[in-house]
């Protein structure tokens, strides 16, 4: 029997609408590349959006024609996410690290009409443009004054929106209809894109506000750290204005003492972000010896929280959240938010279940499976790849049968290629990658246990495990660290914190110091590049 419910596509636009109307206090503060502070409510948002989709109407953009941006965490990029999404097309956001070739590439597989950039990046599009498709209209995210002086054919953001008027016939769209376009950055063959709907991106506004409210609630300031050319910045864009938490925008100054100046004078209470960005804030919490005033929660993912982070922030007062996701996951899957009932756990018992990945968000559902495809049971010990279904994971690659085919099981699973555990409260325990795990003598190794124990040292200012050949045992473990200061640890000290934690076949032979760790577009630590620099790496006992 049908219920009898009316059925009311779900819409992008309709958060900011209904933001503009129900949070009228809250909004967005940037920091722009002009080098002041702006400021503009959800209601002035919803405005210049609609004048901005009005602009878009007059460049020609139709209904699921791709425009892209490249461009920092700012209230234009917020409008473009809306005025772009909100009247039919679909916002292709770019990662501006990723390498020309990759952005050529992904520009021309998008099929991209329009491409929007701010400020900082106009060096990049010179560089580029002579390889840029013809045709493809550049906007440069500006006013007239700051327009940059250059022999390209630009156009003016501001001028594109002056004079338009401030409202628009959002058109009602099926809800299943692609609103934004977001491409993995791969570290071998071509980036693949995972093409959101409007469905999708409004569940996934829902799951993350249900699951998240320490970060997401009316009043709250959240700054984005993650980037909005990172899968829409783990939908804060979305889920804020819906609960009326306002947008702190970092722009392009990520380093820790900027980070942490704006969050001490915008009473930031919340703030999402890769390890390798908290590095730099927990540095600078450190130097001046306490958390910015206001800052609750702490949501770490994209790679692993190593649990000295996790113990620092939390001696600190700060809550920590420990969240898995993917790109093709838009992206969180699952999150470390402790039940009420776990709040009588001890400091140790807490910390040991925030360095797991957390339990699942509503709507997904894991499975983890061994090499034979048969499903592992979730007792906290057995690992096998993780899978996962639900409305907010992709049902494919856009344009791109052959890697559609790939991702899939035969029960339509999307393989995450990555390994865990899953115990039996519903805690996902992420062992490595697949192709990052070690394989020593037929066992396999987590490389991402071993960081997590050196990371421990004081010594230790970042590091990372990576397999290198071994003529007997196929691959050993080899430590690479980011020392901090001149004062070096050794291996038998670290080895020493490891030990009770690891099997003693399990530690690393051998460690090496380097300056910095290479890291992919991102932001994550890239064990390719590692694996490559330490590929003929002879170790102590072979040599
Ligand atoms: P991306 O699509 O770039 O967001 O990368 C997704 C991948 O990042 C996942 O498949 C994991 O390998 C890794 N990842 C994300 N969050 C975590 C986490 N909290 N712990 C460990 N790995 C993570």
């Amino acid at each position: 029997m049908q219920g009898m419910m009316m059925n009311r596509p779900l819409a992008v636009i309709d958060l900011l609408t209904y933001a503009a109307e129900a949070h009228p206090g809250a909004g967005l503060v940037s920091v722009r590349c002009e080098g002041d502070i702006h400021r503009e409510t959800y209601a002035e948002a919803l405005a210049r959006s609609a004048q901005l989709a009005h602009a878009l109407a007059a460049l020609g953009v139709k209904r699921g024609d791709r425009v892209a941006t490249l461009a920092w965490n700012g209230y234009r990029h917020f409008e473009l996410y809306y005025a772009i999404s909100g009247m039919g097309a679909v916002c292709h956001t770019i990662n501006p690290r990723l390498s020309a070739e990759q952005m050529l590439y992904i520009i021309g597989h998008a099929g991209d009409s329009v491409l929007f950039f701010d400020l900082t990046f106009v060096p990049l599009i010179e560089a580029l443009a002579e390889h840029l498709p013809k045709g493809l209209r550049l906007v440069v995210m500006t006013d007239r004054e700051h327009m940059p002086q250059t022999g390209l054919d630009l156009l003016c953001y501001e001028e594109l929106l002056a004079g338009q008027p401030e409202r628009f016939a959002w058109p009602e769209l099926p809800e299943d209809s692609a609103a934004a376009l977001c491409y993995t950055s791969g570290t071998t063959g071509h980036p693949k894109g995972a093409l959101y709907s409007h469905r999708s991106t409004v569940l996934h506004a829902f799951s993350i506000a249900v699951s998240l409210p320490k970060s997401l609630n009316e009043g709250a300031r959240v700054l984005p750290v993650v980037p909005m050319f990172h899968v829409n910045s783990w939908g804060l864009p979305y889920a804020g204005p819906m609960v009326g938490a306002s947008l702190i925008m970092p722009g392009g100054k990520l380093d820790g003492a900027s980070v942490w100046e704006l969050m001490e004078t915008e009473n930031v209470t919340a703030s999402w972000g890769v390890p390798t960005v908290w590095l730099g804030l927990t540095a600078e919490i450190a130097k001046r010896g306490r958390a910015p005033h206001a800052l609750t929660q702490a949501v770490i993912g994209g790679s692993a929280a190593p649990r000295s982070m996790i113990e620092n922030f939390e001696k600190m007062g700060v809550d920590v959240c420990h969240a898995w996701g993917m790109t093709e996951m838009s992206p969180v899957g699952t999150h470390g938010q402790l039940s009420a009932s776990m709040s009588d756990l001890s400091f140790e018992q807490r910390m040991k279940l925030k360095s797991k990945q957390g339990r699942r968000v509503f709507g997904v559902d894991l499975k983890i499976v061994a090499e034979d495809g048969t499903a592992l049971p979730h007792d906290g010990k057995a690992a096998g790849e993780l899978f996962v279904r639900g409305n907010t994971v992709v049902s494919g690659y856009f344009n791109n049968p052959e890697a559609t085919r790939a991702a899939l099981d035969d029960d339509g699973w999307f393989g995450t290629g990555d390994v865990a555990t899953i115990d039996p409260h519903g805690f996902l325990s992420i062992q490595d990658r697949t192709k990052d795990l070690i394989k020593s003598g037929g066992e396999w190794i987590s490389s991402i246990d071993l960081e997590n124990l050196a990371m421990a040292h004081p010594k230790v200012a970042n590091c990372a495990v990576i397999a290198v050949a071994h003529p007997k045992w196929d691959e050993r473990p080899l430590l690479v660290v980011v020392p901090r200061g001149e004062d070096r640890p050794t291996l038998e000290e670290i080895h020493a914190l490891m030990e009770g934690h690891m099997a003693k076949w399990q530690l690393p032979d051998d460690m090496v110091f380097v300056e910095a760790l290479p890291l992919t577009a991102t932001g994550k630590v890239s064990k390719l590049t590692l694996r490559q620099t330490f590929a003929d790496y002879v170790l102590p006992d072979v040599r």
